[in-house]
């Protein structure tokens, strides 16, 4: 008999390229020792990998030390490197006293440094196809999102039906995200994971990721956040991404086409109907090559990262996994089984492949696609309600972010000893839900928004840099709950709408 991988499931082959990807991302672990340091000589450029060394100098014309740094901190070194200005660089030596020889031994002297930097292993390498995959996804979600909300508030006949609707999924999507903060605020202040690190610990995370947030965080204000949802010209935010803006521009033009003259307002209709269909129809062939992606993107992440991080911070990651599965398995599961009345089972069966691809790529936006998809075909919503309610909630419902927003919060809390009462809790609650809203549905956004919750309660910003080491895991973690919270809350819309098939 022949083998055909083909024969698989799609879930099942996308779940052999995670755990393989995992698999193949740990025996290709990026050394946490060996540096690849680029120079040139006389116009061309060399590289030389540095396995281990006892002491590497940052000097400035040979002389003046700028930095010196010991065996274990090759993560500062790749970052002192890159924060240096052009005319250092071209002024930088940078002495290597290899590993295992006296202090006395003349280091190896490197000029003209190009760059320092980790030693690629060939499950980074692999990357692009990952990051092919993503784009893939990313591309169609912004025509998708646009087409189907217009054509979902245009079918919905009037004004007052869209209002009716968009109340309700809005209240719904308000209690799932309440829901995912309460609870992990429960778990935060019973396993207290903030007490359980070690100084040293404490103090090795807060030098090895403080310089990179510094780059990371944009000025964030609330009110500019709300005024900024209407754009002032819609055609940039379609060519710049911004969600929230596009989302009112759908919806705008989706309630006026219900006031045009039918003869009118029929064609444009028609005409978005068509392209969220053919987008649709992109995804089936795109998520063909997602066991690729996804290996390729699981093996760079572990790969990179490895497992080691996540041990220092395994309680705080802990706590929060701990907290997303019982909001999902037990909260979601719950509403989907008493309001919906879908089983548990069939739920977490139908989102199979939405859960995996919301847990690779990190984003709630590229797994849209697919979520319209297995919802309409799994869970029996119509088409008429999913291009309404999920595109929506891809973009404002986000209940793994918020839980992860307020976890974070308070983690970061504890670990600097400030202690936050019922008040300080309820704040967190409350700028979360608006953080989360506020997070645009792409990798690794949510760690930005965290800033909104931080100063409503006076947390120290730069707490951040303890957790941004686990935050990638992490990422694809609260994805996985953004998706399943939409796509459940879609399910209760077509059921309060009566209009819920029941598929075997
Ligand atoms: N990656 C998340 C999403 O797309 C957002 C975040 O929490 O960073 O749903």
């Amino acid at each position: 008999m022949k083998f055909s991988w083909k024969a698989f499931p799609l879930h099942h082959q996308i779940l052999a390229g995670l755990v393989l990807g995992a698999i193949f991302g740990a025996l290709f672990n990026v050394s946490k020792y060996e540096l690849e340091i680029r120079y040139a000589v006389d116009g061309k450029e060399e590289s030389v990998v540095v396995p281990q060394w006892e002491k590497l100098v940052f000097a400035k014309a040979d002389t003046v030390v700028i930095e010196t740094f010991g065996a274990e901190d090759q993560l500062r070194i790749i970052q002192s490197f890159r924060r240096l200005s052009k005319e250092d660089k071209a002024r930088l030596s940078v002495l290597v006293t290899p590993a295992g020889t006296a202090e006395s031994t003349r280091p190896q002297k490197f000029e003209n440094v190009r760059g320092i930097e980790k030693v690629k292993t060939v499950a980074v390498i692999i990357k692009p196809v990952g990051t092919i995959f993503i784009r893939l996804l990313m591309f169609i979600a912004i025509p998708l999102v646009l087409s189907s909300l217009i054509v979902g508030a245009a079918s919905l006949g009037d004004i007052r039906r869209v209002g009716k609707l968009g109340g309700k999924t809005l209240a719904l999507y308000l209690l799932t995200t309440t829901s995912a903060i309460t609870i992990g605020l429960l778990m935060v202040n019973l396993i207290q994971p903030g007490m359980r690190l070690s100084p040293e610990v404490l103090e090795k995370l807060k030098l090895e990721f403080q310089p990179d947030i510094q780059s990371a965080i944009p000025p964030i204000n609330l009110i500019d956040m709300i005024v900024n949802i209407v754009a002032t010209n819609p055609i940039n935010a379609l060519a710049s991404g911004e969600m929230l803006q596009i989302v009112f521009f759908a919806l705008m033009i989706g309630v006026s086409l219900t006031m045009v003259a039918e003869v009118k307002a029929a064609p444009v209709i028609r005409f978005f109907d068509g392209l969220s269909e053919t987008m649709i129809k992109m995804v089936g062939m795109i998520m063909t090559t997602a066991p690729y992606g996804v290996f390729a993107l699981i093996a760079a992440t572990v790969g990179e990262f490895g497992f080691d991080i996540l041990e220092t911070l395994v309680w705080y990651a802990a706590t929060l996994v701990l907290g997303l599965i019982l909001h999902v398995a037990g909260f979601l599961g719950m509403l989907a089984k008493l309001y919906s009345g879908i089983p548990i089972r069939k739920l977490f069966r139908g989102l199979r492949e939405v859960m995996l691809v919301g847990f690779t790529t990190s984003s709630s936006g590229a797994t849209l696609p697919v979520n319209m998809k297995a919802c309409e075909n799994n869970l029996g919503v119509p088409k008429k309600i999913t291009s309404f309610v999920l595109p929506l909630g891809a973009t404002i419902n986000m209940d793994g972010t918020a839980m992860y927003q307020a976890v974070a919060a308070v983690f970061i809390a504890q670990v600097y000893q400030m202690d936050l009462g019922l008040a300080e809790q309820l704040s967190i609650l409350l700028t979360a839900v608006l953080a989360s809203i506020g997070t645009a549905p792409v990798p690794g956004v949510g760690i930005v928004m965290l800033i909104i919750v931080l100063r409503s309660v006076n947390v120290p910003e730069e707490g951040i840099a303890l957790i941004l080491g686990v935050d990638r895991l992490l990422d694809m973690c609260r994805t996985v709950a953004n998706v399943v919270g939409d796509a459940t809350v879609a399910t209760m819309i077509a059921k309060s709408e009566g209009v819920l098939e029941n598929k075997a």
